[in-house]
């Protein structure tokens, strides 16, 4: 199976010659075209220094620029006159929606202890960041470590793994139209994110149901399940959190200050990761052929 299941029947240039293969299958990395120390050597020493100091200055940077989102909304959007408030709010869930993903993105690199040299100062800050954006930290940060100690494999990838044709499921070709694939990308954006924590949707098969909340689940070993309970309590401590606002203020002021926006973080996300890891050209691998450089490799990455 060369280059992994999207290879499985070959892909022709439809302009061209069509006997040629498709311009994207020759980025497919066929032989290792280094190794993991030279790719180390060729990245600058500097990369790989961590600072406190600024990464907590991104943090700041961030959280005082929402802050500064959120009470120009609360504090003028009533004065301005009604038709001005339909461009207002669109504008600030933008605004708001980008900036939180530059938090949550920070949340991440806490996980990859990339944040200080600190591992203790790397899960507070992400656990405090994450879980205000509805994230079970360290649940994730599990499952996404395992990701990337296992990217393009077919058996061990964590996320966005394509189905062999057997487990695609029946209903699967009436969305494969203009209409259906919107849909479809539409629903993913949206809520993919949330089905792929709880349900694992598009995530690997686990021999029973998967759950990213569940300290007991398939995706856990026994000496992770404290950090699911952590995690947990962190999602427990935000959502009461946002109950308290709601009976303060009302359902509707917390979707528009706090919903909209974290919708947009997570259908960023979303984008970037299925940008990421689902491009034709970017093969997915069976165990006798896979391994971390080349799976590494098969992807369009910024992490
Ligand atoms: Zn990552």
């Amino acid at each position: 199976m060369g280059g992994g299941s999207r290879m499985s029947a070959p892909i022709v240039s439809k302009k061209s010659d069509e006997s040629k293969p498709a311009e994207s299958l020759k980025r497919v990395p066929q032989t290792k075209p280094f190794t993991l120390a030279q790719l180390k050597k060729a990245v600058p020493s500097h990369c790989f220094q961590r600072s406190l100091l600024r990464s907590f200055s991104y943090v700041i940077f961030d959280i005082s620029l929402s802050i500064i989102f959120l009470s120009v909304a609360i504090s003028c959007f009533h004065l301005l006159p009604s038709p001005l408030t339909y461009f207002a709010w669109p504008l600030y869930w933008s605004l708001q929606g980008c900036i939180l993903t530059g938090v949550w993105v920070i949340a991440h690199e806490c996980g990859h202890h990339a944040f200080s040299d600190y591992q203790w100062v790397d899960d507070t800050v992400g656990f405090i960041l994450h879980s205000a954006l509805l994230v079970p930290y360290f649940s994730w940060k599990i499952s996404h470590r395992r990701h990337h100690s296992n990217t393009g494999s077919l058996e061990r990838d964590e996320v966005f793994v394509p189905k062999p044709k057997s487990r695609v499921p029946w209903y699967s070709k009436y969305l494969n139209n203009p209409l259906g694939r919107g849909l479809t990308l539409a629903a993913t954006l949206l809520i993919g994110w949330p089905l792929y924590l709880a349900f694992n949707v598009s995530g690997r098969p686990y021999d029973r149901f998967a759950c990213h909340y569940d300290p007991y689940g398939p995706i856990y070993s026994d000496r992770e399940r404290l950090q699911i309970f952590i995690s947990d309590i962190g999602i427990f401590a935000a959502s009461y959190v946002l109950y308290q606002i709601v009976m303060a203020k009302g359902l509707a002021w917390l979707i528009c200050i706090y919903g909209v926006p974290l919708l947009i973080v997570n259908a960023f996300l979303v984008t970037i990761t299925y940008l990421q890891h689902t491009h034709p050209a970017l093969p997915h691998y069976n165990s006798s052929e896979w391994d971390w450089m080349r799976g590494a490799l098969s992807t369009v990455d910024r992490d």
